[in-house]
């Protein structure tokens, strides 16, 4: 073979769980080391190593995505209590995602892979539907109450600078039932528009955003002027990508997502996205065609499939019994991650090893060769599965051809 392909700048990786972590190193040995001269800056964030660094691992990681702008990330097991017992865990440790989301203050955009013989439920979507998901505050932030008794419930905002004590009337209680006191906060709302704006701006896609501002005019449309305000600052970047931005109702939104061919970012509130995501994933047709990335403002890029450790599939895989798991949106992870390191070391040579990357997967899909969670969904329907290892094989034989190796 050739000389490798030289990449200036080194990637953050890392490393997880499970099934994820299985399909990981067998893309790793088969479709980047064979190809790329990269440093990766590693970081085992195994369950394992998590627990016998007290999870201290998780924040180098975020700390290395800070210093080095780039990571791809395998999937790791966020634990309960299940897992504690399973993985006989120090603790309960934080969910990676949380930690290393808090510290790069970054949003999350989860977007699919349109493959053609892979229809999408909803027959129009012809362009991915890429969603934003704001993800701090709101209900997962909340205080919440059963009344139990009749009552009086209020809201009350105590300023720390001793003016004046606000009150506002929620319910006064005849009977039994429920309160829950939500918030959020200017800064985050600021952060998360600027990220939706930069993506969007980045990849030339419409910006959607959707709220319910005729019923809650205060807390949504607090969300929504901030966007507008923050729109309104880079007008003239919206011109040059040649992008819109539109402002809808949360339920015209999804009415129009719906009747769209897609190709828009989407971004929305904490609980919209959350519900959005799996629909849409789920309208696209597997978890493992769901791609994500993190972005911080100020333009750190973590990728990471969308996807879990993929349990099931790994306990049949422990038995020693084959398995067919979907590694197409790990290594898109990959790919994402060498586009982008590419780009910003301005390296095009880089940028077209990814690109490559994903038209050998997409064409190994096409040609019939895919693994069980799509052989379901795809017309024509292949005659037969490929196993975990069979499908990567075939795509290192079509990138090998593809480079004109
Ligand atoms: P999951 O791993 O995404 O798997 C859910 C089910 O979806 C699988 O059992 C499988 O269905 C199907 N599936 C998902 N990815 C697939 C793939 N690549 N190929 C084929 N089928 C796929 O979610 P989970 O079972 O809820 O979570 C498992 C573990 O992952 C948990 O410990 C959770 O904490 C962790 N998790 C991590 C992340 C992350 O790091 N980003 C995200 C989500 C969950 P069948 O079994 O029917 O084949
Ligand atoms: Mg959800």
């Amino acid at each position: 073979m050739s000389s490798k392909i030289k990449v200036i700048n080194p990637i953050v990786e890392i490393d997880g769980d499970e099934m994820a972590r299985v399909i990981w190193h067998i893309i790793k040995d088969k479709l980047i080391f064979p190809f790329l001269d990269i440093e990766l800056k590693y970081f085992d964030l195994g369950i394992k190593h998590r627990d016998e660094t007290e999870d201290k691992v998780t924040i180098d990681a975020a700390n290395a995505i800070k210093e080095f702008n780039i990571a791809v990330k395998c999937a790791t097991i966020t634990p309960n209590a299940a897992r504690v017992k399973e993985y006989k865990l120090k603790q309960q440790w934080k969910s990676p995602n949380a930690t290393i989301r808090s510290i790069l203050d970054g949003t999350v955009f989860r977007k699919p892979i349109i493959i053609k013989n892979i229809p999408p439920a909803v027959s129009n979507w012809k362009k991915p539907i890429i969603i934003g998901r704001h993800a701090y505050g709101d209900i997962y932030k909340c205080s919440e109450l059963v009344i139990d008794r009749p009552g009086s419930a209020e809201i009350v905002f105590t300023p720390f600078d001793g003016s004046t004590r606000t009150i506002l009337k929620i319910h006064d209680f005849n009977d039994k039932g429920v309160i829950m006191g939500i918030h959020n906060i200017e800064k985050s709302i600021r952060s998360f528009a600027k990220s939706c704006i930069n993506y969007a701006i980045n990849e030339k896609v419409d910006l959607w955003f959707g709220a319910k501002d005729t019923i809650s005019k205060q807390y949504h449309g607090f969300f929504r002027d901030i966007f507008s305000e923050e729109v309104e600052n880079h007008r003239s970047k919206f011109e040059d990508a040649g992008i819109v931005f539109r402002y809808m109702l949360i339920d015209d939104a999804v009415a129009q997502i719906i009747k769209s061919e897609g190709g828009m970012l989407w971004a929305c509130m904490n609980y919209d996205g959350d519900v959005m995501s799996d629909m849409v994933a789920a309208g696209f047709g597997s978890l493992g065609l769901m791609t994500s990335v993190l972005v911080s403002p100020d333009g750190k890029f973590e990728y990471e499939a969308a996807h879990g450790t993929v349990v099931r599939h790994y306990y049949e895989y422990l038995k020693g019994n084959p398995t067919s798991t979907n590694s197409i949106a790990s290594i898109f992870a990959w790919s994402g991650a060498i586009a982008k390191r590419g780009e910003l070391d301005n390296t095009p040579e880089v940028v077209r090893f990814a690109k490559i990357l994903e038209e050998a997967v997409i064409k190994t899909v096409e040609d019939g060769i895919m693994t069980k969670d799509l052989m379901l969904i795809a017309r024509p329907s292949p005659e037969r599965y490929a196993l975990t290892e069979e499908f990567i094989d075939a795509v290192a034989d079509r990138l090998e051809d593809l480079l004109g190796k």
